[in-house]
């Protein structure tokens, strides 16, 4: 891509209404736009993020066998009724009446839909296990939305539900989602810990968050600093066995780390004490096994093999992908701006031309846009006639992690310089050397 076809509207000014740098830094970089409290519009460098971060869901979620579907945002409301949840969940939902007089509603979330779906199509043990999934809008009138993204009244949501036979492969459900979550989050180069959890308007009691760690997360957290050295890395998984899963849930759930609605100060003085630890987190993610919660009320039975017809065992499972990316800012950013991870930069690297309009500078960064381009990069090529500070601001703000720059003087010598935006380390290389340097980076990352 290059700038100047591009629309990219950086402001010079800092945004008075953002409290937290991630909102900061998504306006300033001309990532999102407010339309109203808690809605945005997504503006191309934001929305390509956002798609990145979708596919890496959708990638996850498929290798451990989830199916992706697609379901409305609006509903209708007497699913709701017979759940009982439209007296349950409060004025957080967005209650529509169409022409008709019909109740309707913005979906917070689809366990009541997901189940209408089921009971309508499966009636054998044979047909299970199944879990579904999709990646839509949901729709939750917070009382005070704030931090841009990050707590939105419209915000884009992975959920998942899985129905099993019983409980035992329910469990393994919430396992495979708990193994294919950490993947997904490492993926995105984010430490999410997964945090025995409160049920919530959902409901269960078997519950896990996933947490990143940050000064601005909404939540107090109590943990192990044991497991922030876990990693999964890139361990094969097979996600259709039992032991493996139930292996890696261990491993991650043993040491204690809890959110502050399920802490335990008698619990927690059990770790030694130079491993006890309080931080603040942000929420990217929650598990929940529920049992026949809806099953039983909705009448979602299976014929279980035995003539017996038995209500399925459910979870569900939730994904903040529009959350992720203030997430990921606040923990991967400097005072200059954003640092992407490479596993979810909008374009591979950026080149910088200074002297916009001398033949031999174009010239060279059209090759290297060529060059990677060919090798199924995606550049992001400064052809502003500005000045270099301004390309150099511009470059840091949105934070690609590499970024060549291309002048005469280099040129004269055969080289142009390869700097990474995290360290900013900087390196002359001949340009082909260059991009095959970039090409390496970029090849190892999944
Ligand atoms: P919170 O406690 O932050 O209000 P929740 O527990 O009500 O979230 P879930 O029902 O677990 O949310 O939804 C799954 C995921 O969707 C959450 O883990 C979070 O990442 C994301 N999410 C929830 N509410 C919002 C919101 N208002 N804006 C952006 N993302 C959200
Ligand atoms: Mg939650």
């Amino acid at each position: 891509m290059r700038l100047s076809r591009y629309f990219l509207p950086v402001l010079k000014e800092t945004p008075r209404e953002a409290q937290i740098v991630s909102h900061r830094y998504m306006l300033q970089a001309g990532m999102i736009k407010q339309s109203s409290a808690g809605i945005y519009s997504w503006l191309p460098l934001g929305f390509k993020i956002l798609r990145k971060l979708e596919n890496i869901v959708h990638e996850e979620q498929q290798r451990a066998g989830h199916l992706p579907m697609l379901m409305p945002t609006v509903q209708p409301g007497e699913l709701w009724e017979e759940s009982g949840r439209d007296n349950s969940y409060g004025p957080e939902m967005l209650r529509i009446t169409d022409r008709h007089g019909r109740k309707m509603l913005y979906g917070p979330t689809n366990e009541e839909l997901i189940t209408d779906i089921f009971r309508s199509h499966v009636t054998s043990y044979k047909e299970l296990p199944l879990t579904l999934y999709h990646i839509q809008w949901k729709f939750r009138d917070e009382v005070r939305p704030r931090f841009g993204v990050m707590r939105g009244r419209e915000f884009f949501m992975k959920d998942g539900y899985n129905f099993d036979l019983n409980k035992e492969n329910a469990l393994h459900a919430y396992n495979r989602h708990l193994v294919s979550y950490l993947r997904t989050y490492e993926r995105m180069g984010l430490k999410a810990i997964p945090m025995r959890a409160d049920g919530g308007p959902i409901g269960g009691d078997y519950t896990h968050e996933f947490l990143v760690l940050a000064e601005t997360g909404e939540s107090e957290v109590f943990y192990d600093s044991a497991v922030t050295d876990l990693r999964l890395g890139d361990r094969e998984v097979d996600f259709r066995s039992v032991e493996q899963c139930q292996a890696i849930f261990d491993e991650w759930t043993t040491p204690y780390a809890r959110t502050d609605e399920t802490h335990d100060e008698a619990i927690f003085a059990d770790v030694p004490k130079e491993r006890q630890s309080t931080a603040r987190g942000i929420e990217v993610g929650q598990i929940f096994y529920f049992g026949t919660k809806y099953s039983e009320t909705m009448g979602a039975l299976v014929d279980d093999g035995q003539g017996n017809k038995v209500p399925v065992h459910m979870g569900s499972h939730g994904i903040g992908v529009s959350r992720l990316l203030g997430a990921i800012i606040e923990a991967s950013h400097d005072d200059k701006g954003i640092i992407w991870p490479e596993g979810v930069t909008p374009y591979h690297c950026g080149i910088v031309n200074l002297k916009q309009g001398d033949a031999e500078a174009d010239a060279a960064c059209d090759s290297l846009y060529d060059s990677l381009t060919a090798l199924g990069l995606e550049p992001l090529y400064d052809d502003r006639d500005e000045r270099a500070g301004t390309k150099f601001g511009t470059m840091d703000m949105i934070g690609l992690p590499w970024r060549l720059t291309v002048g005469p003087r280099g040129l004269k010598n055969g080289v142009v310089e390869l700097t990474s935006r995290k360290t900013g380390e900087s390196e002359e290389l001949p340009p082909e050397q260059a991009v095959e340097r970039i090409a390496q980076i970029y090849a190892s990352v999944r």
